[in-house]
């Protein structure tokens, strides 16, 4: 957008354009947007701005948005951002109904030039878009559209640039970066390993960038070979987050996932049995429909054992559109937060023990900003992606 001459303003009240970025992923996305599309409008009674929908929203609701809410004059779908400049043009010069739902074109840029970016040591490089899994509860393949990987040189050469513009920590993005599957191994010669991930990761880690990270893991596709390029490589950073969801395989077969809890505790003792101790995060859903106290007590009996070194825990809520949307929704709302709680105090307790097991031990941080929690202190992340606060003294971000 900046290439092609916009810049941000300071206010919607001010701008010429309005962009709603959405994400469905959240609950009630279409919604939030209708609401805040109207007090825009409210504001701006007398010049309306261009407004445009772009996003999981836009995609999946496309032409109904200008229906819905007449003020929209711009519809871009998820993989229409490289095109953003030109239809805003459109709308601009008058055009009323502006909308591309369509497929990136060939050669479209899917990255941030290193000069653009918002943060100038954290960088995330997408590898992969979209998403082939069809887990039951989920709308990100719908959104999102099948997975489709970007090629190796190009993300390398994305690596290269941010290396030599002074970016120290990147992340592999993407719905499922272990799917990740380009049309050619241009970019991946004289690497080896048993997938195209695999390959890839030590590929990136040769370009000599510092910190490498990667997310997230899904975990049919998590192949043991993963290990052993972070075991070979000291900058393919010590963390991965492999999303359990349950640990019931009756749940984890109503969710679609396509793995059994057997299958994902083989993952796991490889990722245990690893050269360096590798931090594992995760996350988890309670109350999908159907999922019985017994089915609870499965996965409160995972999470016990494996003792993750953080867990993110979703009480499950329906997704219009979705397989699990015509499923009868029997789990009541308070058994999801009673389930959310007791799951929510045991991560809690394991937690405590995880962290304290680094006491006295000595971690590698980049300092990234200002603590929220003390204008004296910085924060940053650990190889380990654990957020770290500690005395700002002379420390600057980046160090
Ligand atoms: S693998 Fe992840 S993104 Fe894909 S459908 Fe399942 S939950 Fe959604």
């Amino acid at each position: 957008m900046r290439a092609a001459g916009f810049g941000f303003a300071d206010s919607s009240e001010s701008a010429d354009v309005v962009i709603f970025n959405t994400c469905s992923v959240r609950e009630r996305a279409a919604h939030k947007v209708f609401t805040r599309i109207g007090e825009v409008r409210r504001q701006r009674l007398n010049r309306e701005p261009v407004v445009g929908v772009m996003g999981c929203v836009a995609q999946l609701e496309g032409l109904t948005l200008f229906d819905n809410s007449p003020s929209v004059n711009l519809i871009v779908g998820t993989r229409a951002t490289d095109r953003l400049p030109e239809l805003i043009g459109r709308a601009l010069e008058g055009e009323s109904r502006v909308i591309d739902l369509d497929e990136r074109a060939e050669g479209e840029r899917w990255d941030v030039p290193a000069t653009a970016r918002t943060s100038k040591h954290v960088a995330f490089v997408p590898i992969i878009e979209g998403c082939n899994k069809f887990c039951t509860y989920c709308i990100v393949p719908f959104s999102r559209g099948r997975e489709k990987s970007r090629t190796a040189s190009e993300i390398i050469a994305e690596i290269d640039e941010l290396r030599d513009a002074g970016y120290r920590e990147i992340h592999l993005i993407g719905q499922n970066v272990n799917s990740y599957r380009p049309r050619t191994g241009a970019g991946l010669e004289g690497f080896k390993g048993a997938t195209p991930f695999c390959r890839l990761l030590r590929a990136a880690a040769a370009t000599g960038m510092e910190r490498i990270k990667f997310t997230t893991s899904f975990p049919r596709d998590f192949h043991p070979d993963i290990v052993n390029a972070i075991d070979e490589h000291e900058n393919l950073c010590d963390w991965i987050h492999l999303p359990a969801q349950s640990g019931s395989d009756r749940v984890l077969r109503a969710m679609r996932r396509g793995h059994t809890v057997a299958d994902y505790y083989r993952r796991i003792a490889k990722i245990k049995n690893a050269r360096r101790r590798l931090a594992i995060t995760s996350d988890i859903i309670v109350g999908f429909p159907g999922e019985t106290e017994a089915d609870f007590q499965d996965t409160m009996a995972l999470v016990e054992q494996l003792g993750y070194d953080a867990l993110y825990i979703f009480k499950y809520s329906e997704r219009p559109g979705t397989p699990a949307a015509k499923l009868d929704d029997d789990v009541t709302q308070g058994e999801k937060k009673a389930r959310f709680l007791e799951l929510e105090s045991l991560q809690q307790r394991l937690q405590q023990k995880i962290y304290e097991s680094y006491l006295g031990k000595q971690v590698q941080v980049l300092a990234e900003r200002p603590s929220v929690k003390s204008d004296r202190d910085m924060s940053g992340h650990s190889t380990c992606h654990k957020v770290i606060n500690f005395p700002r003294a002379s420390i600057t971000a980046g160090q």
